[in-house]
């Protein structure tokens, strides 16, 4: 199987990127986000409680967002390979993870970690907001604090997956087909 976390901060291209790599390498793609968003549209009791802390760009509850994938893997069984988009966000994400897939003897195989400046990220996201309906991507001092959650409580995870050797960072800043490139060159060379 090949496992991939799709790393980088709010505004790096994940979701575009991710499309590409499913396409490229026939993997499921799995974002928290959106996956918490389709329970905010259908007014379920998760996503009723998941919409406060969105909406204030903090983190869902860590057991929330691990149940989720629980459920997903039990869903998915005959997948190729998953690409995580937005997942993990938090170290004891990570563990539940590694426990989740060791358990299934399918670990992650690498973290790519799109690498873009502060600055780049806040203009991207402002320019999303206009035609993403998302309330998050519309207000710059949600974005800002979305990006200083990711610093203090996401970005940690590259020495994580360091120290089990599987970061590669790529440049994040490019055209979409130039950053797509990068990555399956990253892939390939796992
Ligand atoms: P995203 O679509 O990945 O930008 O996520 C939008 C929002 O959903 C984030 O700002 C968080 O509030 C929440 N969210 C998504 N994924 C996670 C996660 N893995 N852990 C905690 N919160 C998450």
């Amino acid at each position: 199987m090949l496992n991939l976390v799709l790393f980088g901060p709010p505004g790096a291209g994940k979701g575009t990127q991710a499309e590409f790599l499913v396409k490229t390498f026939d993997l499921k793609h799995v974002s928290t986000g959106d996956l918490l968003r389709a329970e905010i549209a259908a007014a379920t009791e998760l996503g009723i409680e998941a919409k406060k802390f969105m909406d204030a760009g903090n983190l869902v509850p860590d057991s929330v967002v691990i149940g989720m994938i629980a459920s997903l893997f039990k869903a998915n069984p005959d997948t190729k390979g998953f690409i995580f988009d937005g997942f993990p966000r938090t170290v004891a994400q990570a563990e539940a993870l590694d426990q989740l897939l060791n358990s299934n003897n399918a670990p992650i195989s690498g973290m790519l970690s799109l690498e873009v400046a502060d600055e780049e990220l806040i203009g991207r996201l402002l320019n999303r907001g206009k035609t993403s309906g998302r309330s998050d991507d519309a207000d710059s001092s949600i974005i800002e604090n979305r990006i200083k959650n990711y610093h203090i409580q996401t970005s940690p995870l590259k020495e994580y997956y360091g120290l089990q050797n599987k970061l590669t960072e790529v440049d994040g800043m490019g055209s979409i087909e130039e950053i797509a490139e990068r990555l399956k060159l990253g892939v390939e060379t796992l």
